[in-house]
């Protein structure tokens, strides 16, 4: 594999993550997390491996890693559990980006039928 090869798969690796992330957390945010970790005078794959590794804040739980649904009663939640966008970490990584996404599209087909 020549170098051009590998920038242009690394193109194409970082872009489908960070399809994934606009999706889950946005890609304003994912943009925010992968340079925070990037090297000085990044290459393509230090690009990618920020992607693959970074990890943003979830905004389904605000970083809690707890969900409540049905209201609360006495200031306590009705139900709690933990959050299914980032499993209950309180933050997504590239992993919970390609799972999001996948459900958001599933659930938009849903709504549209
Ligand atoms: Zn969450």
């Amino acid at each position: 594999m020549n170098a051009t090869t590998t920038l242009s798969a690394d193109r194409k690796r970082f872009s489908s993550i960070q399809n994934h992330a606009a999706f889950s957390v946005g890609k304003a945010a994912f943009l925010a997390a992968v340079r925070a970790i990037l090297p000085v005078n990044p290459t393509s794959s230090d690009w990618v491996h920020a992607a693959e590794t970074c990890t943003v804040e979830c905004p389904k739980c605000h970083g809690t890693g707890l969900y409540s649904w049905g209201g609360t009663v006495n200031g306590k939640p009705v139900h709690q559990g933990d959050c299914y966008q980032c499993g209950g970490t309180g933050a997504q990584n590239s992993d919970d980006f390609a799972r999001n996404h996948v459900y958001t599209l599933h659930a938009i087909s849903n709504a549209c039928h």
